[in-house]
């Protein structure tokens, strides 16, 4: 996957038969379907792929315990069966991982049990294992940070772990593989319509405007479907295709805290169920670091930047306190980081943790296809259903889909060990391959998503910038200018991950 090579393959003559606007986690997926039931797929972001949301989740493949509760027994099932499949195709990310649920009473392990036996159930064949109820003893052998104050034990549960923007890599890389064009750091900047017929008297979308930013140039890209997956910014595109259109995303920020191994050792997951705002809340093991997290704070600001409040950190660190023995403090924090969740908006819904968390496609009168809300886990599912308004709209001979059983590309960078020494990790090889084959453009794209060490650890990521820049700077020959504003740029994002 190299950058040049797809640039080459525009053609401002061409028409393809499906553009997607957007490069997380639903547009890398819609490219993947696209590409592999033979359509010719074309793929721009604006940013980095995976820049937004799709680089900030908890890293969970789940079918969701809570939406259980809500009695969503749909999405649960739904989410599921993606969890199987998606452990199944893509095993250099993701991974079976054991949940401890702690219980203080017979009542609370009998409610928690009882429902974990259901969410097993509705796994049916992709099942991960029975959760199995644990005494006082055993969680403390199994997972001796936990507090044993009151515990009466627990339960163990089963659901999948990833690393979300290396899947977001290899799924781009698979699209790619089957033919699809894809570019990073091309934004679409308008929408092109025409009449399809003399006599229509809605002009429909044939394709987009965009701007690619790394060569400050302006191309036209001509399709027979646009599909807008662009996360928490498809508001943005609706309006671009018609002003008057209310919007139909709230966007909800959760953060997480990374914070060392030592506070949460052994290899299972601590998943809270009830917190003060009626949420889960987990602390989740991850490349030898610890996850905490996350919130669900309605924000009015749409970024791709979006930084942890104050009370959010409070929230994290006084929920992962309570279940304990030492007491994690600011001072603690390797990381933080914020995503915003596209949830679709809902009459009569006014806090954002009852939102739904089911997608939807929206089918604009110019045939603008917009699909968002969902999960990375359904992100396959949210593809197909966007690629089958596409063959329904453009008339394109119906393939099936084939992603459930299809490989999803892997790489040697997926098992990358973060306490190597930077020297090893940012090698001139590796760098090289992170722009040639993964199409890195800066050292935030290197240091945030093809690795994670900004995530992991921003301080050391810092330490890091100046030997990235400057190996970085040799493969592309670019000059001191070049170096420093890199680091300088990276300094800056940097600062909203310093706790
Ligand atoms: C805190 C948090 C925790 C989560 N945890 C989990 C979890 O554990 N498990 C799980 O399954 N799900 C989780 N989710 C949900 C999941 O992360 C999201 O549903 C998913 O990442 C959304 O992907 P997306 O592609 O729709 O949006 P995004 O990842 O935001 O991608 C949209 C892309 O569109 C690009 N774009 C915008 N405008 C343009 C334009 N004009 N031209 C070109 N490109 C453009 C943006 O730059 C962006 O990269 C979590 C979400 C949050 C916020």
């Amino acid at each position: 996957m190299n950058r040049t090579s797809m640039l080459s393959q525009l053609d401002e003559n061409k028409t393809w038969d499906v553009l997607i606007i957007g490069g997380g986690a639903t547009g890398l997926g819609t490219a993947v379907d696209a590409a592999s039931r033979g359509l010719s797929t074309i793929l721009i972001e604006a940013e980095d792929f995976a820049k937004g949301t799709s680089s900030r989740s908890t890293k969970l493949i789940h079918g969701g315990v809570r939406y259980l509760e809500q009695g969503n027994l749909k999405l649960v099932r739904e989410a599921l069966k993606e969890r199987g499949w998606l452990l199944k195709n893509a095993p250099s990310v993701a991974h079976t991982l054991g949940f401890i649920i702690p219980s203080f009473s017979f009542m609370q392990k009998l409610y928690y049990g009882t429902g974990l036996k259901l969410y097993d159930f509705l796994s049916a064949k992709l099942s991960l294992g029975k959760p199995k109820f644990i005494s006082r003893k055993t969680i403390e052998k199994i997972s001796p940070a936990i507090d044993q104050k009151n515990l009466k034990g627990g339960i163990v549960y089963y659901d999948g772990q990833f690393d979300d923007a290396r899947l977001a890599i290899n799924l781009a890389n698979t699209a790619v593989q089957y033919g699809a064009v894809l570019i990073n750091y091309c934004e679409a900047t308008a929408l092109l319509k025409k009449k399809i017929k003399p006599t229509d008297k809605q002009e429909k979308v044939c394709g987009a405007i965009a701007y690619d930013y790394v060569n400050n140039k302006t191309f036209e890209i001509k399709s027979k479907t646009v599909i807008n997956a662009t996360g928490v910014f498809v508001d943005d595109i609706l309006q671009m295709d018609n002003k008057d259109v209310a919007d139909i995303v709230t966007p909800s920020q959760g953060i997480h805290l990374v914070v060392d191994k030592k506070f949460f050792p052994g290899d299972h997951a601590l998943m809270i169920p009830k917190t003060d705002d009626k949420r889960i809340l987990f602390a989740v093991p991850w490349h030898n670091k610890v996850v905490l997290g996350t919130t669900d704070t309605e924000i009015e600001d749409i970024t791709d930047e979006p930084v942890p409040l104050k009370e959010e950190i409070d929230f994290v660190l006084n929920h992962a306190n309570r279940y304990l023995k030492t007491n994690i403090t600011l001072n603690d924090v390797c990381s933080m980081f914020a995503g915003l969740r596209p949830l679709v908006k809902t009459n009569g819904v006014t806090n954002t943790s009852m939102l739904s968390r089911d997608h939807i496609i929206i089918v604009s009168t110019s045939d603008l296809i917009t699909i968002t809300g969902g999960k990375w886990t359904t992100y396959r599912k949210m593809a197909e259903d966007a690629v089958n308004n596409a063959i329904f709209i453009a008339k394109f001979s119906y393939k099936h889909p084939v992603t459930k059983n299809l490989a999803i590309h892997s790489s040697a960078f997926d098992a990358i060990n973060y306490d190597d020494a930077v020297e090893k990790i940012y090698s001139a090889g590796n760098i090289k391959k992170f722009v040639e084959e993964e199409m890195a453009v800066s050292i935030e794209d290197i240091l945030a998503r093809r690795t994670r060490l900004l995530f992991l650890d921003v301080r050391k990521a810092l330490q890091a910038a100046p030997t990235v820049a400057k190996t970085m700077a040799a493969v592309l020959q670019k000059n001191e200018e070049w170096i420093q504003t890199e680091i300088d740029s990276f300094t800056d994002v940097a600062k909203n991950y310093l706790p």
